[in-house]
């Protein structure tokens, strides 16, 4: 049997905020939604993707002479200037550039390549509890890889965690049944028609995946909310999130506050940031909320670096 071809846009060992523990988090490419607070936009289109990070750039010119597709214009003092519409992610620029100036996200990989890599920190899962994560993007757009990766996982006695917008169809959401030890389920709104209007998501079939998930006996699973000024940071979304998520089953709840750490990125690619100018949330502004959640019966965590205190 052929082995699984695995498209992915990075993978970050030593991870605290994805899952028990010591992780290696695994960033799959391609997502069926489209969140404008996402902070991994490389991965949204599922494809490679030219990348330019001006703070490196030491205006060479490589790249302009390098493009055979007349997509970088260039002068001394602007640097280069990529024409989108005309690039044809080729990457002969990025190969050129010396400075890592330009670069191309996104890459092919076999399961053992990534095993390669999970397997070096195993000392630290051993340690801390920790294991594989696989995040992105959206992992199930990939089931039949996503589900060879788990295995091979546990096969080495390394454990397995996956973030999932559950935005896929309840076919590719079984194929990693049985293999997840912690899900990071996402779930962020509880109302159909803003959910699909803001993020592209089907709110009916994320639920029902969710269920899946909790009818899975030797597996948590943590319903992550990311808490976005505008979209969702009120009390009348939140409670329908907490609601929503008892109605399901689940008991768990992290609340990650909305942060402005990937904004840099939607300039290297090319693209508008939609959130401009909505500053981060403190995790002390969902405290109030998070003992709403508690009241009803939820155990609630905030994600973050301090510990927050969740009164009654
Ligand atoms: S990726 Fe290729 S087509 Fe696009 S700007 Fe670079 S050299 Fe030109
Ligand atoms: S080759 Fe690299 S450093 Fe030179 S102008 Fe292009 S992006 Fe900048």
């Amino acid at each position: 049997m052929t082995e699984p071809v695995l498209k992915i846009f990075d993978i970050q060992r030593f991870s605290i905020h994805d899952g028990p523990g010591i992780r290696t988090t695994v960033f799959f490419n391609g997502c069926p939604l489209h969140c404008p607070w996402c902070s991994n936009p490389e991965s949204q289109k599922g494809r490679t993707e030219l990348m330019h990070f001006d703070r490196k750039c030491t205006h060479c010119g490589r790249c302009f002479q390098a493009c055979p597709n007349g997509a970088i214009s260039f002068s001394p003092e602007t640097g280069p200037v990529i024409d989108r519409s005309k690039c044809r992610r080729c990457g002969s620029c990025a190969r050129v550039c010396l400075s890592d100036a330009m670069r191309m996200t996104g890459k092919e990989v076999t399961v053992e390549e990534v095993m390669a890599t999970v397997r070096r920190d195993r000392h630290y899962y051993e340690k801390s509890s920790g294991g594989i994560t696989v995040s992105g993007g959206e992992p199930f757009l990939q089931s039949e890889g996503l589900a060879a990766l788990l295995k091979a996982a546990r096969e080495e006695g390394i454990t397995t965690a996956v973030e999932t917008t559950g935005n896929v169809s309840a076919e590719s959401f079984r194929k990693g049944l049985g293999l997840v030890d912690t899900w990071l389920f996402d779930l962020k709104h509880a109302d159909p028609e803003i959910l699909k209007e803001v993020t592209g998501g089907n709110l009916s079939l994320i639920v029902e995946n969710l269920k899946q998930a909790l009818r899975e006996k030797d597996s948590q699973v943590i319903v992550r909310v990311p808490v976005i000024p505008g979209f969702n940071f009120d009390e009348k979304s939140l409670t329908g999130i907490f609601r929503l998520t008892l109605a399901s089953g689940g008991r768990q709840v992290d609340l990650l506050p909305y942060h402005v750490l990937g904004k840099s990125k939607y300039a290297q690619l090319g693209r508008e940031y939609a959130q401009e100018g909505e500053k981060g949330l403190d995790k002390k502004e969902l405290i109030p909320y998070a003992a709403i959640g508690q009241r009803m019966g939820l155990n609630i965590m905030i994600s973050g670096k301090d510990p927050a205190v969740i009164g009654g």
